[in-house]
């Protein structure tokens, strides 16, 4: 086995026993074709050249968790979106643990799913893909598969939107009519992906009353479903939010259709706090509330952090620029933002995107 990466030193902690051989600062393109299999790690993408001469030349290329499901014989939960992923895919599985189903929840969340084969037997397994793991994915046929919600984001990755939902759409490919697609029905770009897929649908909905489904209205979650129907009130959940309703309508479903319990479903649902770095109150300083939202690393999930919050806001905002149009911001910020103190590489396309719609602040470090 060679680990071949393009950094010249990688940390060997923990693999320094094993006959592994190493191709650093670089790809050797020789070595790729070689080989009998090619594994790549969802950082890097199938384009770069060492992998496309492989290719080429028959060699088979794999991500990594591909190769870890092809292990697994459990009926599996495949989650994507651009946002809410890891929300719903933890509590997807917390809601199968509460049955008492010995559950693994992975994927793009927690430790490498290399953990899920050494476990042994599951009952679920329940997995958070993202569009770099999906585009690798050859033979996963997830049992239940959620599609959450699709808005710009990796457009550093992707020439442009439609690849990017390509690599969402991989997430139905394997599905037919025995496995359920589980799906946002307000959300257009969700909708247009669906139309690729053969499994039975369930929508989900915070816009609309579905008579079969899953949909919020007046603050009570209405399951509809093969002439059940099933309320869960709002207003018992801990996390807080539209967009977490939507997160827990879409983790209830695949219980529910196993017939599990309403109640061991429900309770699971209300004990889940959320996850951190999520919108989570670090501190009250002086009368003034602290969020620590360091995952909102998308211009959607800050949208949706700004329209939960109803207090004039200072937001610090930044880091890696992944290509996305800032200008989307600009009314949230507008509305509830009064200081916007801007970091990091996209900094100053940030500030040229939304326009003065607040006092803006560039500040060179977070300090
Ligand atoms: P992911 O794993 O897809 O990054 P997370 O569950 O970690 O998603 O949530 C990250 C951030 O995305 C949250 O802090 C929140 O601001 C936003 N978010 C969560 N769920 C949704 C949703 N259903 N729709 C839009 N934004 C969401």
């Amino acid at each position: 086995m060679i680990l071949s990466d393009n950094a010249e030193i990688i940390d060997r902690a923990g693999i320094e026993t094993l006959p592994i051989k190493f191709d650093l600062g670089g790809h050797n393109t020789d070595l790729f074709c070689k080989s009998d299999l090619i594994v790549l790690s969802p950082g890097v993408p199938e384009s770069i050249a060492a992998v496309q001469v492989a290719k080429q030349k028959g060699v088979p290329v794999i991500g990594e968790v591909e190769v870890e499901i092809r292990e697994l014989a459990a009926p599996m939960i495949g989650i994507t979106g651009t946002n809410g992923k890891s929300t719903v895919t933890t509590l997807t599985g917390e809601i199968f643990q509460a049955a008492g189903k010995k559950t693994y929840i992975g994927g793009n969340i927690g430790e490498p799913m290399t953990d899920a084969v050494e476990a042994g037997a599951w009952d679920w397994v329940v997995i958070e893909l993202s569009s770099f793991q999906l585009e690798s994915m050859q033979s996963f046929k997830p049992r239940y598969s959620m599609l959450l919600n699709i808005s710009p984001d990796h457009l550093d990755r992707y020439p442009d939107m439609a690849a990017y939902i390509d690599a969402k759409k991989r997430l139905l490919m394997n599905q037919d009519e025995t496995d359920f697609t589980i799906v946002n029905i307000d959300d257009p770009e969700v909708m247009k992906v669906v139309a690729s897929g053969r499994g039975q649908l369930i929508p989900f909905s915070c816009q609309q009353r579905l008579d079969e489904g899953m949909s919020c209205q007046d603050k009570e979650i209405t399951w509809r479903w093969q002439g059940k129907e099933i309320q869960f009130p709002v207003d018992e959940l801990q996390i807080k939010g539209l967009h977490n309703v939507a997160n827990v309508m879409a983790a209830m479903v695949p219980a529910l259709i196993e017939g599990v319990d309403a109640q061991t479903i429900w309770r699971a649902v209300c004990d889940f706090t959320g996850l951190p770095h999520r919108m989570n109150l670090v501190r009250m300083l002086d009368g003034v509330a602290w969020y620590d939202d360091s995952k909102g690393t998308n211009v959607g999930s800050v949208v949706m952090s700004l329209t939960g919050l109803d207090k004039p806001v200072t937001l610090i905002a930044g880091g890696k620029d992944k290509g996305g149009d800032f200008g989307l911001l600009r009314t949230a910020v507008a509305e509830k933002v009064t200081t916007l103190i801007l970091i990091g590489e996209a900094a100053v396309r940030i500030e040229k995107e939304i326009g003065p719609v607040t006092e803006i602040i560039q500040a060179e470090t977070l300090a």
